[in-house]
């Protein structure tokens, strides 16, 4: 089941504001401090580039643009749709790599275990396995989470210099503001966009075609890009 949030739109564009503010004053030197002590280093496994391990890789806007270009039949619309309206359209916040139809979930450029645009990697893919977006730990409660998978991928425990630490650390906090600021211009644009065309998110319209769609149906899901929609056509 797709969880949708039914918090109304300026709402969640104002927790959305906050997240962020309280991301750019959090010091960029403590992510530096975590990244130094877990001392990650990637052993090339490519178990982050894998749905089974990692879910989807959302693209930000400039990936898009960048992929585009490159190889465009390797984007299809993020899972998870926001919003659906009374004609049953669905509307996303942008774009995600395609998977291989392997067991895995491969990730559309991996090939034999290799990205094979590993130098013109999307921006996700270069800080991972870092981050800095606050979450719920398994009690429930909230805070930041700095690391994805931990002891589950790579090695530890390796010297990383200060530099290094540091560029890592502004890059992820740089991704994550990115990140949090195409959600939020989403969701004005989408307000904005209900209000002007008479639309409503319509939870039992979503569900519906969400059912259909998970029984091999099409449906149209709009999606997000550089401050507008473009619709796809996708089966279940
Ligand atoms: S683009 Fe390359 S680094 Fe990024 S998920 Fe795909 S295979 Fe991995």
């Amino acid at each position: 089941m797709i969880h949708v949030s039914l918090t109304p739109i300026p709402l969640r564009i104002a927790a959305l504001i906050q997240e962020r503010n309280s991301l750019l004053e959090y010091p960029v030197e403590r992510l530096a401090g975590v990244i130094q002590e877990i001392g990650f280093r990637c052993v090339s496994c490519a178990k982050c580039c894998t749905r089974t391990f990692n879910g989807h890789v959302f693209l930000l806007d400039r990936d898009v643009t960048t992929l585009k270009a490159l190889e465009p039949s390797a984007l299809e619309p993020a899972p998870g749709p926001e919003f659906c309206d009374q004609n049953g359209i669905f509307y996303v916040s942008g774009y995600a790599l395609r998977t291989q139809d392997d067991t895995r979930g491969s990730c559309w450029f991996l090939d034999n275990g290799r990205c094979r645009i590993y130098d013109r990697r999307f921006t996700i893919c270069r800080i991972y396995p870092y981050m800095l977006h606050r979450e719920a730990d398994e009690h429930g409660d909230i805070d930041w989470r700095q690391f994805s998978g931990l002891d589950q991928h790579g090695e530890y425990d390796a010297e990383i210099t200060d530099d290094e630490s540091l560029d890592r650390a502004r890059e992820t906090k740089e991704f994550e503001n990115a990140f949090l600021t195409q959600e939020i211009q989403f969701l004005e644009f989408m307000q904005d966009y209900f209000t002007r065309h008479r639309l409503r998110h319509v939870q039992k319209v979503y569900d519906d075609r969400i059912r259909r769609f998970n029984r091999g149906e099409e449906i149209t899901v709009m999606v997000f890009y550089d401050g507008n929609l473009e619709p796809h056509r996708i089966r279940g």
